[in-house]
């Protein structure tokens, strides 16, 4: 038995941990279940470049409670630990991380910036731990060693006779930690950070039914048997590529992530760089109508494959925030404050290349099904718009997917509407004149007055609107918007009959010649003017008693 100080240089680190890591101390968990994948994962690549000699097999971490005993246990059977590797990762490298961190944050600890997770890796275990006991029996053959710590910086290491490789992390939960014995909070702190880990986590049994062979008699009974509750999905769909997922996995896995959400995606994005940062993901867009409000359901943010938060803020721009999803990435710093992270070059980054992606992805929308990219408008636009007005390399691009549909339901790009609208509707000084509405129904008598008029009037609703307008006004050329009940619409819109060619008096004798001879009936008065407040070049009309008579012939009544 070696008894021996652990190499510290602050007298005692356990009341510091738990004074800076009080208002999260759950994570110890997550840290814990960490370290057991790492310690697995090493173990698999150590085989696979035949390193290590046996069978990977099917490796899990089992977590279990022990109430009398008021112990949790986290097992793994990865690589384990020899004596001299508790001695270095444990007593040492451990010690002088915490070392680092206490020095880097001796001046912003105290007003508390840190938030929960800046983890401590093994030692978040004495948040809520009065003891732990690591038994631990390495790959090689070594015996296996029992290291026992009191959150002193003192410990004993000994051999023990434990015989499967792997590692037994036994924490005694302290008075006052108790939570940490239930069940029910066990699996809630699991089902958290670690549903979706890379190594299957056992915790507990549950019953399955068993189908009933196709022969099976008609009175036979299902057969339920007692199997391993797995509570992770070890693969989740954004480590696969897009090549191996249909459409239903991407829903399929949208429920998995909001187990409480029930209504269906409209699309998803999935994110994949390997240069000059490492991040995969899948993003969401839910039906948002024209609500503002953020639900719970948030994007979270994994590091490879472990949960770090759903508070994204200053990772992912403001304007995404309103989706649905994960990212992931390595280099996404799990362990430090919020303010550390939103001034992080690498979260930048990913910042931007997501705002890149989805303005990406909206053409190719809109390209390949202008139909159903029209139908999903009124659910995405409240994103769209938002992100136009909040990041100007969003709404550089914007032109190529921003919708702007009129009160009648039809959808122009900008180059359309300019296209199509702007010979109408230009006042005097040149200014392309958007007339728009907010309420298709408050407005609708100002509305109908308009298109009378032969003009088109935007069906702009959402409530962030007013910015958008703001946006679009200053960064085109020569454009105003007036909304369609504003009272000097009269005075700011000239319209000009650009569209309606003004025909002289020869053509106009031409055009009735033609139209009357395709007519062919003398009964019908054919009239080529300038007709103002209408859009037709001509009118046929007929006498009401000839239309009259002419309607009983057809129905081979008789007077
Ligand atoms: P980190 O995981 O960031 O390295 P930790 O404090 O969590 O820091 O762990 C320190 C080291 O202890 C690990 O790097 C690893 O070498 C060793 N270790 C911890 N838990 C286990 C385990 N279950 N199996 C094998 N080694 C472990
Ligand atoms: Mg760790």
């Amino acid at each position: 038995m070696t008894k021996g100080n652990i190499n510290v240089s602050v007298d005692n680190i356990f009341p510091l941990i738990k004074k800076f890591l009080y208002s999260d101390h759950e994570i110890f968990l997550r840290e814990l279940v960490s370290n057991a994948t790492d310690a697995t994962l090493k173990l698999k690549h150590l085989i696979s470049i035949g390193e290590a000699n046996m069978e990977y097999g099917n490796p899990q971490i089992e977590i279990k409670i022990n109430k009398e005993e008021r112990t949790l246990h986290i097992i793994d059977q990865g690589i384990g630990m020899t004596a001299g590797e508790v001695e270095k990762y444990i007593n040492q490298v451990a010690f002088s991380g915490a070392e680092e961190f206490l020095e880097k944050y001796k001046d912003s600890a105290k007003d508390s910036g840190i938030i929960g997770h800046f983890g401590l890796g093994f030692y978040s275990a004495f948040m809520v731990a009065e003891k732990v006991e690591i038994l631990t029996k390495s790959y090689k053959d070594e015996p296996a060693v029992r290291w026992i710590c009191d959150g002193s910086p003192e410990f004993t290491l000994e051999e023990t006779d434990k015989t499967e490789r792997g590692t037994e992390i036994i924490l005694h939960i302290a008075d006052g930690s108790e939570e940490f014995l239930e069940e029910f909070r066990i699996r809630e702190l699991l089902t958290k950070y670690n549903k979706f880990m890379p190594v299957p986590i056992k915790f507990g049994t549950k019953k399955e039914t068993l189908p009933l062979p196709e022969d099976a008699a008609e009175d036979a009974k299902p057969e339920t048997v007692e199997v391993d509750d797995i509570i992770n999905n070890p693969t989740p769909a954004w480590t696969k590529t897009p090549s191996e997922l249909s459409a239903e996995d991407y829903t399929k896995f949208y429920h998995e992530l909001y187990p409480m959400q029930f209504e269906e995606p409209l699309f998803n994005i999935h994110l994949n760089v390997d240069y000059p940062f490492k991040m995969t993901g899948i993003l969401y867009f839910p039906k948002l109508s024209n609500s503002l409000n953020i639900e719970k359901d948030k994007i979270q943010l994994y590091q490879n494959q472990v949960f770090v938060t759903d508070e994204v803020k200053g990772i992912v721009p403001d304007f995404l925030m309103l989706l649905r999803g994960v990212i992931d990435s390595p280099d996404i710093p799990l362990n430090v404050s919020r303010s550390y992270l939103q001034a992080d070059g690498a979260v930048k980054k990913i910042s931007s290349y997501i705002t890149k992606k989805v303005a990406d992805k909206m053409v190719s929308l809109i390209n390949e099904n202008r139909d159903d990219y029209e139908k999903k408008w009124n659910d995405i636009k409240i994103v769209i718009e938002y992100g136009m007005i909040s990041e100007d390399k969003f709404y550089e691009k914007s032109d190529k997917f921003a919708l702007y549909p009129n009160t009648d339901g039809h959808f122009y790009l900008w180059n359309e509407l300019e296209e199509k609208l702007k010979p109408m509707q230009t006042d005097t000084n040149g200014n392309f004149v958007i007339l728009y509405a907010t309420n298709a129904d408050e407005q609708h008598s100002y509305i109908e007055s308009a298109k009378e008029k032969g003009y088109e009037v935007l069906l702009l609703d959402s409530p962030i609107v007013p910015h958008l307008i703001q946006k679009l006004e200053t960064s085109k050329e020569k454009i105003s918007f007036a909304r369609v009940d504003a009272d000097h619409i009269n005075n700011l819109i000239k319209k000009e009959d650009t569209s309606i060619s003004k025909l002289n008096e020869t053509e106009k004798e031409s055009l009735k010649k033609s139209i009357e001879e395709t007519v062919n009936d003398k009964t019908f008065t054919v009239q080529v003017e300038d007709l103002d407040s209408s859009e037709a070049p001509f009118l046929i009309t007929q006498p009401e008693f000839m239309r009259r008579m002419k309607d009983m012939q057809a129905t081979g009544g008789g007077g």
